[in-house]
């Protein structure tokens, strides 16, 4: 007998047949003798509705009720998962956040699971029953609904999974694993059977949305045997493992884009020493992360240009932040655009590779595509360019590191 956490995504709960698809996969793994934790995503769809309902509201709200409204999604699809298992013979309950309870802090929107309470959990299961939690959300110490950040029911699958001390989590989608791109994008992309933790925290954090980030972190940290697999077909997904498990590796194992970027330049900012640092600690103040940075050559010595990347989501706030400093900072004028992508290549094969950064270059010039802002580290290379490009780029530089998979006669 195994304990496994499953959690199924928006797609694999997006109406009642699917739950029920859902219910017949988890009463054969309890049949097969296993104690099961299930983790749902909301609807498909539903979240999204959920945010654009805050947004009509008022574009700049309060993030406590933000997450009140955005939470409410993965209470339905709980709700109807218990029915339809239950109709099946197979008992179980569900559970919101609160009700586990999944402590977080207050950061709304984006709060952090700091604690799990895993007596009620234990109990439903030594009972015999199936826990169905709702992901995506907790509690705060002041008693308010948080949620994770979008696509956090990942994050909420893998932090069960460690507390419960599962065997396994298991992460169904609406793909049948990690590939080498978004196979909705590439086509010829290729099924990865294994992934290191190093490269899918790079690739999710990168924009892969197949995994949320902090779900990758946790994994890694408390070495949670984590898989990604099909809801809707029975078959071996990817693993997603130590380094030492990787037998053969490539210099690029992937290419991530993401589109929810927004670059920002303050243009003629005075150049002298403390300047940059006037210009990011108000970001910071307000919660508002900021990736690339670009700094260039002084005019006369006297004025410079910053360029810099944040959540297209932020984007309203960052100027508005900045904008309220214009007097301060002493600079000519703000810039900003929204319509961009960050396109990155991805592998921990880079370390000892040289040559990986310049061939993107190339390939990006060979299309006509401009790069705005470059960023590297040691396993990644990332580019901003025009988010008109997004496609071409990426299916170009697939082709360029031999990702494509061989063409089916
Ligand atoms: P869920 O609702 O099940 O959580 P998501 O939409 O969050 O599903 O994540 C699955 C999607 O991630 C896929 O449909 C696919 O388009 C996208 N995706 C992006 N990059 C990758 C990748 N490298 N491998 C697999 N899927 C990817
Ligand atoms: N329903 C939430 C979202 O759409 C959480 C998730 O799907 O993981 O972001
Ligand atoms: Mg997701």
């Amino acid at each position: 007998m195994a304990r496994i956490v499953k959690k199924f995504g928006g797609t694999s709960v997006g109406d009642v047949d699917r739950i029920r698809n859902v219910a017949t996969r988890v009463a054969k793994a309890v049949a097969d003798g296993h104690e099961v934790v299930v983790v749902l995503s909301a609807m498909s769809g539903t979240t999204n509705q959920l945010v654009e309902f805050c947004r009509a509201a008022a574009p700049l709200h309060d993030a406590r009720e933000y997450d009140t409204v955005v939470a409410a999604g993965e209470q339905i699809t709980i709700g109807l998962l218990s029915i339809c298992l239950q109709e099946m013979g197979v008992p179980a309950r569900s559970f919101l956040g609160w009700q586990v309870p999944i402590r977080t802090n207050d950061v709304h929107g984006a709060a952090r699971i700091e604690e799990i309470d895993t007596k009620t959990l234990n109990e439903c299961l030594a009972g015999g029953r199936v826990a169905v939690v709702a992901g995506f959300q907790g509690i705060a110490d002041d008693g308010r609904i948080t949620t994770l950040g979008r696509g956090g029911s990942d994050t909420s699958a893998v932090a069960l999974a460690a507390a419960l001390k599962a065997d396994r989590c298991d992460i169904y989608t609406d793909v049948d694993g990690v590939y080498t791109t978004d196979p909705r994008i590439v086509p010829r992309a290729r099924k990865l059977d294994k992934i290191t933790y190093e490269e899918m925290l790079e690739m999710a954090s990168l924009g892969a949305k197949v995994l949320q980030t902090r779900s990758v972190a946790l994994a890694m940290k408390h070495g949670v045997r984590t898989q990604v697999l099909s809801s809707f077909e029975d078959k071996p997904g990817t693993l997603v493992v130590g380094e030492d498990e990787i037998v053969e590796q490539e210099v690029v194992s992937g290419i991530a884009y993401s589109r929810a970027e927004a670059k920002v330049t303050v243009v003629g900012l005075e150049d002298r020493p403390g300047q940059v640092s006037h210009l990011f600690a108000p970001l910071a103040a307000a919660n508002i992360n900021v990736d690339m940075i670009v700094q260039s050559a002084s005019e006369n010595g006297t004025s410079t240009d910053v360029t810099f990347t944040v959540p297209e989501d932020d984007l309203l706030r960052a100027v508005k932040v900045l904008e309220s400093k214009k007097e301060e900072l002493k600079y000519r004028d703000l810039v900003y655009n929204g319509n961009v992508v960050k396109v990155s290549v991805v592998g921990v094969g880079m370390r000892s590779h040289a040559g990986v950064a310049s061939k993107m270059f190339d390939t990006l010039a060979d299309k006509g595509i401009n790069i705005q802002v470059i960023s590297t580290s040691e396993i990644k290379v990332s580019v901003i360019i025009d988010a008109e490009y997004t496609e071409l780029a990426v299916r170009a530089l697939h082709s360029a590191y031999g990702l494509d998979a061989p063409v089916k006669a």
